[in-house]
């Protein structure tokens, strides 16, 4: 894990290369290094994510789920950043058509 913001932003995006409910590829990642928890925003569903990050990404929140409700079951669990990462992955390899918001 890197010192510097665009460093801590390279590793998170391993981990969220895209929105895991809407493959949204421009995620808002605010991120300090010194800070513990930090956020992640899909602008376009509106699904938000904290992470808890002590040398590298513990664990990840989902703190507001997005349009459509998508993830409601998985609000507020802390779970593994590898669990975010296949979550997108299974985004593309399933989706028909991107979702737009509005
Ligand atoms: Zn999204």
């Amino acid at each position: 894990m890197g010192k510097t913001p665009q460093e801590v932003k390279s590793h998170v995006s391993k981990y969220f290369p895209w929105c895991p409910f809407c493959c949204f590829e421009d995620l808002e990642v605010d991120v300090e290094p010194e800070r513990r928890l930090n956020y992640i925003l899909c602008s376009n569903c509106g699904a938000k994510w904290e992470m808890n990050i002590q040398e590298k990404i513990k664990s990840v929140k989902l703190v507001s789920t997005g349009i459509l409700w998508k993830g409601r079951e998985l609000l507020e669990k802390e779970m593994e950043p590898k669990f975010w990462q296949n979550k997108a992955w299974l985004c593309i390899l399933t989706r028909k058509t991107p979702e737009k918001a509005g």
